[in-house]
């Protein structure tokens, strides 16, 4: 229901606190009284804002929708917070900031970024836009309280959504090492199980090949192996057909020379997948006997398979290592104060950390040497990321990512350039806009751009800028190289 309103409802509040008759009499009669019931729902979060509203009595909730759950963001109330002031507005006034809302969309010509709703019976001042803007030009008191109110709710929704942008970064970077961790670990695991058996083989062979061979068919097997070991005489197949050709050849061997065994298929898997081949099965069947082959091609083969098998370990093994190297280069664990730093390695680690993001991207890098620059490696890599998520996204994950560094007066230059969409010339001057985002509501805070800038220019003295032109987007950071080391 919608209701006319009088002086009297308006004279008490903060807002209003120093307007002189006049104004509020003008307020009486532009103003118009809204009042909603419990739960009555007063706009909706992404709906066009129209009106500017002032808690007259009761309170609304303000909620906003945080990956697909809605939060209650703050209350406006026409009493006010129990206590304390805000930062930034006087004591007295503190009161006011959490009496209005709608300014701000209304101030930028946006949407309402959150939505609102009645908590129990609640009467409200309603402004529509025209109407708030004459207010801000009849009443200029109103933005001594307006003012201070505004800048410390831009600077709490900022540094809660900061906080959000980076627990999503780290929520990513834990997925990716979780999706790169997997690989190797699963392959460490097999393999280790495999060793077991494979020495309790290999144990048994070399077990009858001692009580079988003569001393110089002991020697000929060592040699021959040790060779294998060593690479000499190997032919890996070339392919999944080759391989598999293989396999049949060396299983038709063993059947012929060393009689049928069912053990045959698992020896000639082995023996192929190794690269041994039907030349060395021949020559060590010309030089021992013939019924101590068998006992020869186990020995051979399981020596083979426990040689692989560690192969497979020390490479899973050195992945895991890699990653927990780059791990700690990203996020720089063991140190935070300011302090030279070798941009590429940030990048590299950085790369490594993405790498699940980056599997259909082409990479291109153009490194100039660089001497080392002063700054904080953590957040530069932040920064990093930043670019090198965006570019990914531009060109929706398949392109060309390009990093460059190079020196130019002074500076250590990074370009982070993509052939993805591009940015239209309308939404440049924005890019770097908190809360300037073209991607879906979930996906992209709008604030990864706005820290970058932060970064580089508050933190390291530095600049960022961008070109862009469909195909072809490159960010260019520039970072003093003689910068002062502190530790703030
Ligand atoms: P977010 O990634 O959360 O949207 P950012 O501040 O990082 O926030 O980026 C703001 C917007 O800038 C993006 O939504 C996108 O529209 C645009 N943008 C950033 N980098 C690129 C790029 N390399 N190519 C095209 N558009 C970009």
């Amino acid at each position: 229901m919608t209701l006319v309103l009088t002086v009297d409802d308006i004279r008490h509040t903060e807002l209003f606190a120093d307007l002189d008759d006049r104004q509020l009499a003008w307020l009486g009669d532009t103003g118009r009284v809204v009042e909603l019931a419990d739960r009555q729902v007063l706009f909706e979060e992404g709906e066009r804002a129209t009106h500017f509203y002032v808690v007259l009595t009761g309170e609304l909730i303000i909620t906003k929708t945080i990956d697909g759950r809605s939060e209650i963001y703050g209350r406006r109330s026409g009493a006010g917070p129990a206590a304390g002031s805000i930062l930034g507005v006087p004591a007295d006034r503190s009161a006011a900031a959490h009496q209005f809302t709608g300014e701000l969309p209304l101030l930028i010509g946006g949407d309402y970024v959150a939505g609102a709703a009645a908590n129990g019976p609640t009467r409200l001042l309603a402004l529509d836009r025209d109407a708030f803007f004459e207010l801000l030009a009849r009443c200029p008191q109103v933005w001594r309280v307006l003012l201070p109110a505004l800048a410390w709710r831009i600077r709490t929704f900022e540094s809660q959504a900061g906080r959000r942008s980076m627990l999503e970064g780290l929520g990513t970077l834990a997925a990716g090492l979780a999706h790169e961790l997997n690989n190797p670990s699963a392959v460490l695991l097999g393999a280790a199980n495999q060793l077991r058996a494979a020495v309790r083989e290999l144990a048994g062979w070399s077990t009858r090949w001692g009580e079988l061979a003569v001393p110089d068919e002991a020697r000929e097997l060592a040699t021959t192996v040790t060779a294998l070991l060593a690479g000499d005489g190997i032919q890996k197949p070339a392919d999944a057909l080759a391989a598999a050709e293989a396999v049949d050849d060396v299983d038709d061997w063993l059947s012929t020379r060393c009689g049928d065994d069912p053990a045959n298929g698992e020896l000639a898997a082995i023996l192929a997948d190794q690269g041994v081949g039907l030349p060395v099965l021949e020559s060590l069947a010309d030089s021992v006997r013939g019924s101590v082959l068998p006992a020869a091609v186990g020995c051979l083969s399981q020596s083979m398979h426990v040689e692989a098998l560690v192969t497979d370990i020390e490479e899973a093994a050195a992945r895991i290592a890699a990653l927990v190297r780059s791990t700690k280069a990203y996020s720089n664990l063991d140190r935070a104060a300011k302090q030279q730093v070798d941009l590429v390695k940030g990048i590299e680690a950085t790369l490594a950390m993405l790498a699940p993001k980056l599997s259909n991207v082409r990479i291109r890098r153009d490194y100039a040497d660089l001497p080392p620059v002063p700054g904080y490696p953590s957040e530069l890599n932040q920064v990093w990321t930043n670019l090198i998520d965006n570019a990914v996204d531009a060109m929706n994950g398949r392109g060309e990512l390009r990093l460059a560094v190079h020196q130019e007066a002074g500076c250590a230059v990074v370009e982070v350039g993509d052939n993805g969409s591009g940015v239209p010339p309308d939404v440049l001057p924005k890019l770097f806009l908190p809360f300037f985002t073209t991607k879906d509501i979930g996906r992209g805070t709008g604030l990864g751009l706005h820290l970058t800038r932060d970064v580089i220019t508050q933190r390291h003295h530095g600049s960022i800028d961008v070109t862009s032109k469909p195909g072809d987007t490159t960010f260019a950071v520039r970072l003093p190289i003689q910068g002062v080391l502190d530790h703030g």
